[in-house]
C-alpha cells in the first residue's frame, strides 16, 4: 500500500484522534452485533501500545437527520463495550464542538481513552464541512483512519479532516485495501468473482470491473432475472428491472464465456417462507404468477465444480432471498463451498453486506481468508474506483 500507516509514525506523547467505524447495529441501547468494535481493536492497540498523550475516538452511527442529534443513535453504547473490550475508562464527549470541550480532553492524564458523540450529529458532517473538520482536528495532533466502512464517503471526518494535519491509515484500513487490492489487481489465479444481490443496474461497474479482471463471473440473486429476462425469457413475477434489459444484454454481449448464469432456479408461488415452491430449469418459463426467489440445485452443484478450479474467490450478494431460510439454501451452499475451498488454500474474500451477514449466519465467518467491515466501501473497491477517504491520506 502506498498510504502511510500508523507503523510509519511515532505516536508517544501524541493525541491520536482517530477514525473509526463503530456504526454497529443497536437495539433498544443493546449492541447486537460488535463485529465492527472488535475488527478496530488491534489499531487500537497498536496505539495504546506506542503511549500516546491520548486517544481520540469519533465515528458515525446510523442514519440520524443531518447535524440533529438524536438519542437513539448516541455512541454511549459503544463507549461501555469499548471500555470492557480495553479494560480501561473511557471519557466520552457529548458536545465535542466547543474549546472547552478540546481543554477538557487535554487536561486527561496521559494514555486517557476518548470517545466523541456521533459525527453526524454535527452539522456538516456529510456535506465534509471544512470548518467541521478543522473543530475536530482541534482533539489530536495526528490522524487516524480506520473507517474502512466509510472510506467511500467524502464526509468532515474521513477526508476533510485528513487535508488539515498529518494523516495515515489504521491496520484494519490496511489490511481491507490490501485484501481487496491484492485479490483485483494481482491475483492468484485463477480468480473467479460470485456476484449477487437484488439488482443488474446496482452493479453495472461491478460486473463490468469483473468481468476485466477475473477468470470468470458467476451471477446469482434477483440480477440473474434481468439477466434471463434479456435473453428473452419469461419470468413470471420476478423481480426484473425493464429498463436495465439493454444493459444486461450488453453485459451479455461483451461477457461472453466469463459471465456465467445459473442453469436452475427455486420459484415460488408467493413472496413469503412458506410458500409453493418448484425447480425450474433456465431454459424453462417461470409461469405466472410465479417467481424465482433462489439459485436451484444444479446450479449449486456446477458453481461449486468451477470454484473448484479457483485460487482466489470475491463474493459479494447473496444467491437469492436469503432472509428467508428456504431460500437461503443456495447463498448458504456458496458459503459452505467457500468454506472447504479456504481449508484448501484458496483464498476466500466476502464483500461486506448481505454476503458477509450471509457467511455470519451459517456459522462460516471464521472459515474464510478475509471478511470484509465495508459493503459500501467494498463494491466501490470491486469497481475499481479510490475511495476517498484513503486518497486524503498521507502517501509513503
Ligand atoms: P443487494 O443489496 O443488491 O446486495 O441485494 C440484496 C438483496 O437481494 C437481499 O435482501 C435479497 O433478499 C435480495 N434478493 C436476492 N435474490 C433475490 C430474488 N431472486 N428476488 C428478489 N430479491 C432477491
Amino acid at each position: 500500500m502506498n498510504k502511510k500507516t500508523i507503523r510509519d509514525v511515532d505516536l508517544s506523547g501524541k493525541r491520536v484522534l482517530v477514525r473509526v467505524d463503530f456504526n454497529v447495529p443497536i437495539e433498544n441501547g443493546v449492541i447486537t452485533d460488535e463485529t465492527r468494535i472488535t475488527a478496530a481493536l488491534p489499531t487500537l492497540q497498536a496505539i495504546l501500545a506506542q503511549r500516546p498523550q491520548a486517544l481520540v475516538l469519533m465515528s458515525h452511527l446510523g442514519r440520524p437527520k443531518d447535524g440533529v442529534p438524536d438519542p437513539k443513535y448516541s455512541l454511549r453504547p459503544v463507549a461501555a463495550a469499548l471500555e470492557a473490550h480495553l479494560k480501561q475508562p473511557i471519557a466520552f464527549v457529548e458536545n465535542p464542538l466547543s474549546d472547552e470541550a478540546v481543554a477538557q480532553v487535554n487536561s486527561l492524564p496521559e494514555g486517557s481513552i476518548v470517545l466523541l458523540e456521533n459525527t453526524r450529529f454535527y452539522v456538516g458532517e456529510t456535506q465534509n464541512s471544512p470548518e467541521l473538520a478543522a473543530q475536530l482536528a482541534k482533539f489530536g495532533d495526528i490522524y487516524v483512519n480506520d473507517a474502512f466502512g466509510s472510506a467511500h464517503r467524502a464526509h468532515s471526518s474521513t477526508e476533510a479532516i485528513a487535508r488539515l494535519m498529518p494523516a495515515v491509515a489504521g491496520l484494519l484500513m490496511e489490511k481491507e485495501l490490501q485484501y481487496l487490492s491484492a485479490a483485483l489487481e494481482a491475483p492468484v489465479r485463477p480468480l473467479i468473482a460470485i456476484l449477487g444481490g437484488a439488482k443488474v443496474s446496482d452493479k453495472i461497474k461491478v460486473i463490468e470491473s469483473l468481468l476485466a479482471k477475473a477468470d470468470k463471473l458467476l451471477i446469482g440473486g434477483g440480477m440473474a432475472n434481468t439477466f434471463l429476462r434479456a435473453q428473452g425469457r419469461a419470468t413470471g413475477a420476478s423481480l426484473v428491472e425493464e429498463n436495465a434489459l439493454d444493459v444486461a444484454r450488453d453485459l451479455l454481449a461483451k461477457g461472453g464465456e466469463k459471465l456465467v448464469l445459473p442453469t436452475d432456479f427455486v420459484i415460488a408461488d408467493a413472496f413469503k417462507d412458506d410458500a409453493n415452491t418448484q425447480i425450474v430449469s433456465a431454459d424453462q418459463d417461470v409461469p405466472e404468477g410465479w417467481q424465482i426467489l433462489d439459485i436451484g440445485p444444479l446450479t449449486v452443484e456446477r458453481y461449486a465444480a468451477l470454484l473448484d478450479q479457483a485460487r482466489t474467490v470475491i463474493w459479494n450478494g447473496p444467491m437469492g432471498v436469503f432472509e428467508m431460510p428456504n431460500f437461503a439454501k443456495g447463498t448458504n451452499a456458496i458459503a459452505q463451498t467457500l468454506a472447504a475451498l479456504t481449508d484448501k488454500g484458496v483464498i476466500t474474500i466476502i464483500g461486506g453486506g448481505d454476503s458477509a451477514a450471509a457467511v455470519q449466519q451459517a456459522g462460516l465467518a471464521e472459515r474464510m481468508t478475509h471478511i470484509s467491515t465495508g459493503g459500501g466501501a467494498s463494491l466501490e473497491l470491486l469497481e475499481g474506483r479510490v475511495l476517498p477517504g484513503v486518497a486524503a491520506l498521507n502517501d509513503k
